[in-house]
């Protein structure tokens, strides 16, 4: 394993437009920034989701009786709740707020789907595959580099939300210290680290959340491995998962 990198450069995108379905993400980031190898790239999974056509309006939606109840007792708009429903391969919490794993196997509070900056009633449901979004990116931008694709989460246990990963390429999204030894010459069994959860979280701080536009954010300087690992646990393997459902 190579020695962690020991300074890191950020670099803000500016100069984006409003993205719309169809825009090319590859083309206008190479207009406004010179990418190099090594790099990693964070973008806001609300530009990858409206380039790819994930906008919805509302009135799509025909609630079910069960979308009604949820959303009388939530105070949301039943057609929302439809939404995060339709998005959803289990439902984790139902009250007081929505938690449920999307089909890539991320859990989030409503799916993932967004309603700000992306006009009245409207809706952003994340990316189908955040990965696959992440591995055509990198792949339209031809270079050895990394690809992270993030949404600002709330956090079970803490307070605030902070940028994490939904989707990833060109770069293991957790790195393995197993078997590395400590100061005191012991190994590690068990420490892998969320290497791209970490990333995401200080591309978010420089995003910012309301109408900065600025979704697009640079690393350089970072060392880390190139595949390997899932943020998503295994159901079968996720205690606090089984305790919800229990
Ligand atoms: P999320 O964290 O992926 O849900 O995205 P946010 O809605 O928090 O937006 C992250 C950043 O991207 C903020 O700085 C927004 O102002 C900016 N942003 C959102 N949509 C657009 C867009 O279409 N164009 C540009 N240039 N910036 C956007
Ligand atoms: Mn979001
Ligand atoms: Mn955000």
């Amino acid at each position: 394993m190579s020695e962690p990198a020991a300074s890191l450069k950020g670099f803000l995108i500016r100069g984006l437009p409003v993205i719309k379905e169809g825009d090319d993400i590859p083309a206008l980031l190479r207009s406004l920034f010179d990418l190099q190898d090594g790099d990693v790239l964070c973008l806001a999974s609300t530009i990858v989701a409206k380039a790819e056509g994930r906008v919805r309006d509302l009135s799509e939606y025909q609630p079910d009786s069960h979308a009604v109840e949820i959303a009388r007792e939530l105070g949301k708009d039943p057609r929302f709740v439809q939404a995060v429903f339709n998005e959803s391969s289990d439902v984790l919490i139902e009250r007081p707020f929505l938690l449920v794993a999307t089909r890539f196997g991320h859990i989030g509070v409503n799916a993932g789907i967004d309603q700000s900056n992306v006009g009245d009633e409207r809706i952003l449901l994340l990316p189908e595959d955040p990965s696959a979004s992440a591995r055509r990116i990198r792949q339209a931008l031809g270079k050895d580099f990394a690809v992270i694709i993030t949404d600002t989460c709330g956090r079970p246990f803490r307070s605030g939300v902070a940028g994490v990963a939904v989707g990833w390429a060109g770069i293991a999204a957790l790195r393995d210290w197993r078997g590395e030894i400590d100061i005191h010459g012991r190994p590690l069994n068990i420490t892998q680290e969320a290497i791209v959860d970490e990333i995401a979280a200080a591309a978010n701080l420089l995003m910012g959340e309301a109408g900065d536009a600025t979704p697009a954010v640079v690393f350089r300087g970072l060392v880390y491995p190139h595949s390997g690992g899932s943020l998503f646990r295994e159901k079968e393997n996720d205690i606090i998962r089984r305790r919800l459902k229990a």
